[in-house]
């Protein structure tokens, strides 16, 4: 089987919201499909491990933001790469409340306010089957996939997205790895080495600083 087969499946990239208590939390998602068209069901894939999905299945409430191609690394890292156990990811965004639900508004086209009506346990993840009670325009924008996060901003998949597939590193020889967002800094590819960087240098797709980074 050709797991890189399965890299022709189309998806998108959006956010995901709720709200416990006063905090706010939420991550990347790239799976999310409408299931019907009445009454829309969408579902939503959500790794088990995810800070989100624990929260989710308890507020039963949730918002989604499709991004657009305009969105910022920045962003997509923040929500991507990191747990909102461990940082405000709302912090310095742009977001709004409705329907008391912390809306990512920041370089979005679309959001979704739903309420989670099934979860359905698929091993390593779970499917949150989710009723949309309101979906509204924000930007007149083209929405991002997935293939062009991968291919114009060379994105990485998070591990605990669906569709993470382990790197082919292939020869090692001078390859420094990013432990947050799987980022390669190639010493052969690059004008300075690794070990020369400034001590302030930041890896380009998460921002963590260079203690993060492995030697492969
Ligand atoms: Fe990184």
């Amino acid at each position: 089987m050709s797991l890189e087969a399965l890299n022709n499946l189309s998806y998108g990239m959006y956010v995901i919201t709720t709200k416990q208590n006063q905090k706010n939390i939420g991550c990347f998602i790239n799976t999310a499909i409408q299931i019907t068209s009445k009454n829309p069901i969408i579902a939503v894939s959500l790794n088990k491990e995810n800070y989100t999905n624990q929260i989710l299945k308890e507020t039963r409430k949730c918002a989604i933001s499709i991004l657009t191609e305009k969105a910022s690394q920045n962003l997509i890292s923040k929500f991507g790469f990191f747990s909102s156990k461990e940082i405000n990811k709302f912090e310095d965004i742009n977001f709004q409340y409705v329907d008391e639900m912390p809306v990512v508004l920041e370089d979005v086209c679309t959001y979704i306010i739903g309420e989670v009506i099934r979860v359905i346990d698929v091993e390593t993840h779970d499917i949150f089957l989710i009723r949309v009670l309101r979906a509204e325009n924000v930007l007149d924008d083209v929405p991002m996939t997935y293939r062009y996060y991968h291919e114009k901003l060379k994105g990485k998949a998070p591990k605990k997205a669906p569709t993470y597939q382990e790197e082919k590193i292939g020869d090692k020889g001078n390859k420094y790895q990013c432990s947050i967002c799987g980022y390669i800094y190639d010493d052969d590819k690059e004008k300075i080495k690794f070990a020369d960087l400034p001590d302030d240098w930041t890896c380009p797709m998460c921002g963590v600083g260079k203690d993060k980074f492995v030697k492969l």
